[in-house]
């Protein structure tokens, strides 16, 4: 699929696989082999020695789609899987392999944001995925009365947007890294609010809701107990903090897409994905009175911690 995705099979169909090869300048039986595999796993059709997309592959791997997960799969293909290859010494040493992969020391998000195109291929990829759940996690708790909604390290500001379209006319900011912020205003065309600010160093935009979406599972425990510290202090009475992440049951046996999920953070960052008791262990610790854990079927599922 990877390869399928980086060689553009996914916007050369219907082709055959000598037209293709000579389009891509690739070895005619090369690319046969490739499509004929694609077939198998559901991504092309194949009628009369003619490929074309799976309605799978037109939705979500094609570029142009607008439901596209081919940025997400690029840096899966470009940056994770290399890090993935290092999975056994990643256990043995319980850290993340940048180092190891790419010779890369420092910060977390210095290595995603290596440069600027680095930066958007990660967060628009991202933005597929959000594309697809951030509707579902909005949905999942009432959020009406909110007055000002501040997604913290909100990245493309997809669960914003989702946020705007269900509560219109409510205050919406976006707050993420200096460097994030331009391309949070190009996707967004200044629908939201945005801030730009570290959430470990800087003062929190004043808010009676806050979210984190696949954050909280990059970093490490004393990080969390830190950030969710600072979002309680902000908050007034009754104010919320929404979580977005996938939730492992409780057991730790699955969901499969969790747990390869927290194998990935282990693998990139120096987080994990957690259970529904779990967040609520980690919220209660920094003064919240309840949290209340929504499975979606989305790609994120929803937690709310209540001051
Ligand atoms: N919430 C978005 C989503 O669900 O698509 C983005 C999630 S991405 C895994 C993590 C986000 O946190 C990125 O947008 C990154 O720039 C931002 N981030 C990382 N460290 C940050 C910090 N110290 N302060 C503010 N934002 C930060």
């Amino acid at each position: 699929m990877f390869a399928a995705l980086e060689l553009g099979v996914f916007e050369a169909t219907p082709t055959t696989a000598e037209a293709f090869a000579a389009r891509a300048g690739a070895d005619g039986r090369a690319v046969a082999l490739l499509m004929d595999a694609c077939v198998a796993l559901g991504l092309l059709t194949k009628a009369d020695g003619v490929y074309g997309n799976t309605e799978e592959a037109e939705r979500y791997l094609k570029r142009d789609s607008p439901d596209t997960l081919a940025g997400y799969a690029l840096y899966s293909s470009n940056v994770l899987w290399k890090l993935w290859d290092h999975l056994p010494d990643a256990v043995r040493e319980g850290s993340h392999r940048w180092p190891q992969a790419f010779g890369m020391q420092g910060p977390i998000f210095s290595h995603f944001f290596k440069t600027d195109e680095a930066m958007r291929t990660f967060l628009t990829g991202l933005h597929g995925f959000g594309m697809l759940s951030s509707p579902q996690a909005i949905a999942a708790h009432d959020l009406s009365g909110v007055a000002h909604f501040v997604d913290l390290g909100g990245g493309t500001g997809h669960l914003a947007l989702a946020f705007l379209d269900r509560y219109p006319g409510v205050r919406a900011t976006v707050f993420d890294l200096p460097q994030v912020v331009p391309l949070t205003r190009e996707i967004t065309g200044g629908r939201v609010e945005t801030m730009a600010g570290n959430f470990f160093t800087d003062p929190l935009p004043e808010a009676d809701c806050y979210a984190v979406a696949r954050i909280l599972h990059d970093w490490s425990e004393p990080k969390i107990h830190t950030l969710l510290g600072k979002i309680y202090a902000a908050l007034p009475e009754g104010g919320r903090l929404l979580i977005c992440e996938m939730l492992v049951n409780e057991a730790r046996t699955g969901p499969t897409r969790a747990l390869m999920q927290s194998l990935n953070m282990l693998t990139c960052t120096e987080g994990q994905e957690r259970t529904a008791a779990e967040y609520d262990a980690l919220c209660r610790a920094a003064g919240f009175r309840e949290t209340r854990a929504v499975v979606t079927g989305a790609p994120v599922d929803a937690v709310l911690a209540i001051k």
